[in-house]
């Protein structure tokens, strides 16, 4: 008999009626000939009403105490859904995280799932239970209660329907799919009705909060498709499946994370294994870096500036503060008032012109980028966090996101996938279901960079520049833009095929010139080594394991950039086929 896993979020489940309402259509869904597993989320503003009550104890509550409180709202929602479904006349059976045996980690708060057991679900199952699971939570070796993360009962969800290998796993919200954009922010947003597993994991990763991305990380590795939904209505909503709903578009969706911040440490020695320091004690406290952006300033000296989320601003600075004293030299900076906006799609990796369009909307609003950097399928910018919302929703708009397709879009056809086990099971063995996996580690030898030193902290800089670069018809990959530190000057650092160097550096001398830059630079024969694989970035140890394996052989790094799906650093060219043997010996336990 078909599996199918529901999941309901937090405000579809909020009321005594919201709740026999969900319980109805998971009672049509067996009556349909399914075996129904549901995963709830804690009702309504329950999660945050929990911590609030901690803080009002103490700021600094133990992590492990939370995780027993929090987890709390979804064993509440649980059994309030499993009484719904007796009283509608059905057999039904709720399990906490620790009764259906989801083993995790020791990471309190930011739980990751080692192993669910099957063996009771699948016998409650076949005696015809309806079975409600507390979403959100696990049990740890010692038998601690965990918790997975905010917004982790969709992990739950995706986890459960890839060990069952359900058949469909449907996320059912308060938003009737997944839009171009948050439609609370932006009304105009289009729903689309699919997206791929990697588009939406960066969409989620940079701020769409309508699924969790590490339960993207699992549609994905375990081929798993997800539906998302309405709670209210019976419309058809998303499809998160591999194939994207139009490969030929540049850009699907674009997103915002409000409570970003940025650490700047100018100054440092520009010699391998530096930003390692750094960065390995901000992944030893389980902090996320993203936006890496470094640079070569004055005399051998190094300028490095990266996001965190704002509220592990705190904290990620006593790491800087351990990692700069022990390098000997740099000064600290930070600010807590910026905003991140990105434009995600599989299609731009094979356009040009996409960043020219983002830079001159943001730049015709007078929004002024304070760093930017790209990744094969997504573009990040920083801006002030009072303009943010305004950056999204002229970036929204230049993409034209809110149209409707014109041209058909491929059917794309549900196959059935409840008898392939045997494949699941081999990409299990002997790994923990989140652990890290990594497809490929390869080099790119045929590139080029070119460097814009002494660029102005105005509105419209980059704009231009990408214009005339397109104009040129000249192929851009990577674009990095620092910081800027000296005298309110960034560096804007850009990579294309060697054969159009010359002319790529022409163009940049030219409007350098128009633009008051201090100068051109290049470099003929860049090495961009890269890891790809699943969850990179929520993964905080592998750029680390990246950039350790390339300090240990001397390697420096020019250039980095990260995405869920790749980590890339550009190094220089005759370095190239060192690094690529480090890296494929430092990722040899985790290559498949
Ligand atoms: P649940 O409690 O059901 O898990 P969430 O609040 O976590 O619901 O997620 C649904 C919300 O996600 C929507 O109400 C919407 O405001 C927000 N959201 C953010 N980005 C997007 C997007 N790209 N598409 C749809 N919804 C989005
Ligand atoms: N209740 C948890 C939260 O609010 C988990 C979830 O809803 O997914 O974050
Ligand atoms: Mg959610």
């Amino acid at each position: 008999m078909p599996i199918i896993v529901q999941k309901f979020g937090g405000s579809s489940v909020a009321t005594p009626e919201k709740i026999l309402a969900a319980a109805r259509k998971a009672i049509r869904a067996k009556q349909e000939g399914n075996q129904v597993v549901m995963v709830v989320s804690a009702m309504g503003d329950t999660t945050d009403d929990l911590i609030d009550l901690a803080n009002r104890i103490t700021d600094k509550p133990p992590a492990r105490e939370m995780d027993m409180l929090l987890s709390t709202g979804e064993q509440q929602s649980c059994a309030l859904m499993a009484i719904a479904i007796s009283s509608l006349g059905h057999k039904a059976v709720s399990l906490t995280g620790a009764q259906i045996g989801v083993k995790t980690d020791a990471t309190f708060r930011k739980a990751r799932i080692k192993s669910i057991e099957t063996a009771r679900l699948k016998k409650l199952l076949d005696e015809g239970n309806i079975i409600i699971a507390a979403g959100f939570q696990g049990i740890d070796d010692d038998f601690n209660i965990t918790t997975l993360g905010r917004g982790g009962s969709d992990t739950t969800a995706v986890a459960l329907a890839a060990v069952l290998r359900a058949d469909a796993c449907e996320i059912y919200t308060d938003v009737d799919g997944v839009y171009t954009t948050d439609p609370r922010v932006i009304p105009e947003a289009r729903r689309v009705s699919r997206i791929s597993y990697d588009e939406m994991l960066e969409l989620a990763s940079l701020g769409a909060g309508v699924m969790h991305s590490r339960s993207i990380e699992f549609g994905k590795k375990f081929d798993t498709p997800i539906h998302v939904r309405s709670s209210f209505t019976d419309v058809p909503g998303t499809m998160i499946v591999t194939e994207p709903e139009r490969p030929d578009m540049p850009v699907c969706g674009a997103a915002i994370t409000k409570d970003e911040a940025r650490i700047t440490v100018q100054g440092i020695p520009d010699k391998p294994g530096t930003s390692l320091e750094i960065f390995s004690r901000i992944a030893a406290r389980n902090i996320s870096v993203d936006m890496i952006v470094q640079n070569v300033g004055e005399s051998g000296k190094a300028d490095i500036s990266f996001t965190v989320p704002k509220n592990e601003l705190d904290a990620s600075l006593d790491a800087v503060r351990e990692g700069v004293k022990l390098v000997g030299a740099g000064t600290i900076t930070s600010d807590d008032n910026v905003a991140k906006v990105s434009v995600v799609g599989l299609g731009m990796a094979r356009q040009t012109g996409v960043a020219e369009k983002m830079f001159r909307a943001l730049a015709t609003a007078g929004i002024n980028i304070g760093m930017i950097t790209t990744s094969e399928i997504k573009i990040s910018v920083l801006v002030p966090r009072d303009q943010s919302q305004q950056a999204l929703r002229v970036v929204h708009s230049s993409f034209e996101l809110e149209k409707a397709p014109t041209t058909p879009i491929k059917p794309w056809m549900p196959k059935h996938i409840g008898t392939d086990a045997a494949a699941v099971v081999a990409r299990l063995q002997g790994l923990n279901m989140e652990d890290l996996t990594i497809d490929d580690v390869s080099l790119d030898s045929t590139q080029a960079r070119v460097t814009i030193l002494g660029v102005p902290d105005t509105p419209g800089i980059a704009a231009k520049v990408f214009e005339e670069v397109a104009a040129a018809g000249i192929f851009v990959d990577m674009i990095v833009q620092s910081y800027p530190t000296t005298e309110a000057l960034a560096t804007l650092s850009f990579t294309v095929p060697q054969e159009q160097l010359e002319h790529s550096v022409t163009v940049a001398k030219k409007v350098a010139a128009s633009l008051a830059c201090r100068g051109v630079t290049n470099s003929p024969k860049i090495a961009k080594l890269s890891v790809s694989g699943v969850g990179l970035r929520t993964h905080t140890g592998v750029a680390i394991r990246m950039f350790r394996s390339l300090a240990e052989a001397g390697i420096n790094l020019d250039l980095i950039n990260t995405s869920e799906v790749r980590v890339n650093v550009v190094v220089d060219g005759a370095q190239g086929e060192k690094g690529l043997k480090q890296l494929q010996t430092a990722f040899a336990d985790v290559l498949r």
